[in-house]
């Protein structure tokens, strides 16, 4: 007897006790369908791509140079006409002429650009097809013929001049033409004039990276260090080098603003 009425009073405090713990009841997540995680707007812009045979730019790039004329090029010394020499397709630096730079002031960009050293290339260190790329105007993307030509590694084609050591030595002879492809991120200025976000670059020359998103710290400077300078948008400068061997040429420019 006495155990029976000690399983009921058991029984009736777990009754008790389960009903004082019963949850609320909400609605449960619905559970994931594939269509959940797929968006199909807004849709990427179509670009068509350059022709590979032709090797002409994609649909939508500003068009720097096409094989006939400098005229998206100005004198960096006197604002007048590009002065390098144009012939067959290819343009060529005319150091008594000074840098060129574009008309047109760029952002962030991809750009794509061909350079050939000549095939009598002389000289050494950075005396040798010396010339370079200054992304709006501040930094410069070295170009030098470092085929068989040792120099300071962080002046090496492919660097941020006496910035950073490229991650590969990829150049083609003299006489065979390079590919460069570089992505660059413009810099956002705080109101002080201080880098708020530094500007970035990746550089690929013939299908191989160089640089992979690297943080550029500063103006490129010959001597001494880095300098961070206000700037808004600029031109793309090419450099016109002192040295005293043979000029380098250029063909098929393009950009496309990012
Ligand atoms: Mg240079």
């Amino acid at each position: 007897m006495k155990s029976v009425i000690l399983l009921s009073a058991l029984t009736l405090a777990t009754t008790v006790a389960a009903s004082a713990q019963e949850k609320k009841e909400y609605p449960k997540p619905e559970g994931m369908r594939p269509a959940m995680t797929e968006f199909w707007t807004p849709q990427p812009k179509v670009v068509t791509p350059g022709d590979i045979a032709t090797n002409s730019a994609p649909s939508d790039a500003v068009v720097l140079f096409d094989g006939k004329d400098l005229s998206a090029w100005t004198s960096s010394g006197n604002g007048g006409p590009a002065e390098w020499d144009v012939h067959d397709g290819v343009f060529t630096v005319n150091k008594k002429k000074g840098d060129i730079q574009t008309r047109e002031s760029f952002g962030s960009f991809q750009l794509h650009i061909e350079w050939q050293v000549p095939e009598n290339i002389t000289g050494s260190s950075q005396s040798r097809g010396n010339s370079g790329i200054f992304l709006q105007n501040k930094y410069e993307i070295q170009i030098l013929d470092c085929y068989q030509n040792e120099t300071y590694a962080n002046g090496q084609t492919g660097s941020v001049y006496k910035q950073v050591i490229p991650l590969a030595n990829a150049m083609r002879k003299p006489g065979e033409w390079n590919v460069y492809d570089i992505i660059y991120n413009a810099p956002v200025f705080n109101e002080d004039g201080t880098y708020k976000v530094n500007p970035t670059v990746t550089v690929i020359q013939n299908g191989i990276v160089l640089l992979n998103n690297f943080t550029i710290r500063g103006t490129t400077e010959y001597i001494g260090h880095p300098r961070v300078e206000k700037h808004g948008d600029g031109p793309i400068k090419l450099q016109s080098h002192g040295d005293p061997s043979e000029p380098i040429n250029f063909r098929n420019i393009w950009l496309r603003k990012l």
